[in-house]
């Protein structure tokens, strides 16, 4: 593409981008002034908290603190209290060491571009991008995760959420875009984008202003950028059980009242590499036969549980169950006593006519 045909398709995506802006645009309270002051706390306070938590939180703390100076003559603890439901107090005290600086070292004027905005406490790369474009005008591309899944989609930028590489891509092709006489308005507009159609699954493509420009819907698979992060393999948990019955009853015990399956019920078990070996050693004698083995995923590891027969008197904590299926059993012991009755009735030789 040559450059004019370049500078033509960005101030098209720009035009785009202010129009949604303009008329699909949250309405946000911070939204409605420019005065530094109040975008730098809105920032903040938005830097881990969700949109809809803090705009009651920002109403109220405006009414108590109007300005840096009543910021900075404040006490820490009633900036904190003010903070109340925000969480992440760090924030509060780095608001309000930042606000003491300004007042005392600066006279009370804010800073009035990116790079001392980034020279403050608390304050990163993103929010001192967002408090200088959108305060101040400058021309400075505000990246965030948002940001960076919608432009990884628009110029289906390759490389995995959050490496270093598809942010530098992601930031290159964002300073073209804020490169213009609106640059808060169009990080804004970026942001907006992100929160509301650009949405990590399911996009709504049909409204969006940058659709026709963009890469990742002509290919037809949006969600597949940015490429997700490699998923940490989860560990194997090995667990052997022992199904001791007695008549029709099985001999269950019950699970402590912490760690996995609070409470519940289940076969008498040991757990770890060596689990058959511990098994028989915490009955005193060796298990005999494995009658069955079940697998079970847990959030952050993969557990394999495998059944032996074995003949054990019983111990405290533990309890003969006629029909043990009544019982409150954990999820992995219920999937082995199906498992070990399935394959019983299965080997089971057919009744005789
Ligand atoms: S067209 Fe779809 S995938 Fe592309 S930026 Fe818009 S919402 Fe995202």
């Amino acid at each position: 593409m040559n450059r004019r045909r370049t500078n033509k398709a960005v101030a098209r995506m720009q035009d785009a981008l202010l129009r949604f802006y303009g008329e699909k645009g949250r309405d946000l309270p911070w939204r409605r002034t420019r005065t530094p002051y109040a975008i730098w706390v809105s920032e903040v306070m938005l830097q881990q908290t969700r949109v809809e938590t803090v705009v009651p939180r920002f109403a109220e703390f405006l009414r108590r603190f109007p300005d840096v100076f009543s910021l900075a003559a404040a006490r820490e603890k009633a900036v904190c209290e003010a903070w109340a439901g925000l969480g992440y107090y760090r924030r509060a005290r780095n608001l309000y060491r930042a606000a003491r600086l300004m007042v005392h070292q600066l006279a009370g004027r804010m800073p009035g571009d990116e790079a001392a905005w980034r020279r403050l406490p608390g304050i990163g790369d993103y929010t001192a991008a967002a408090v200088a474009s959108i305060a101040f005008g400058e021309r400075t591309a505000a990246v965030d995760g948002n940001l960076v899944r919608v432009l990884a989609r628009v110029f289906a930028l390759p490389g995995r959420t959050a490496t270093p590489r598809l942010v530098r891509a992601v930031r290159a092709q964002a300073q073209l875009l804020v490169d213009c006489e609106w640059p808060g308005d169009i990080n804004q507009a970026l942001m907006d984008l992100g929160a509301t159609l650009c949405r990590r699954e399911a996009p709504l493509c049909p409204r969006c202003p940058l659709g026709r420009w963009c890469r990742a819907r002509r290919e037809g698979n949006p969600t597949a950028y940015p490429g997700r992060k490699a998923k940490p393999a989860r560990p194997i948990l090995r667990i052997a059980f022992a199904w001791c019955e007695r008549g029709p009853a099985l001999l269950l015990e019950q699970r402590p009242l912490d760690g996995l399956w609070p409470g519940l019920w289940e076969l008498p078990s040991a757990s770890g590499p060596r689990a058959k070996q511990d098994l028989g050693r915490r009955f005193g004698q060796a298990v005999g036969l494995r009658l069955a083995s079940v697998r079970h995923d847990l959030t952050h590891r993969h557990v394999v549980a495998s059944v032996y027969r074995a003949t054990v008197t019983r111990q405290p904590g533990q309890k003969w169950w006629r029909d043990p299926l009544v019982a409150p059993l954990s999820s992995l012991a219920r999937k082995a006593i199906v498992a070990v009755r399935e394959i019983s009735e299965k080997a089971a030789p057919p009744p005789s006519p």
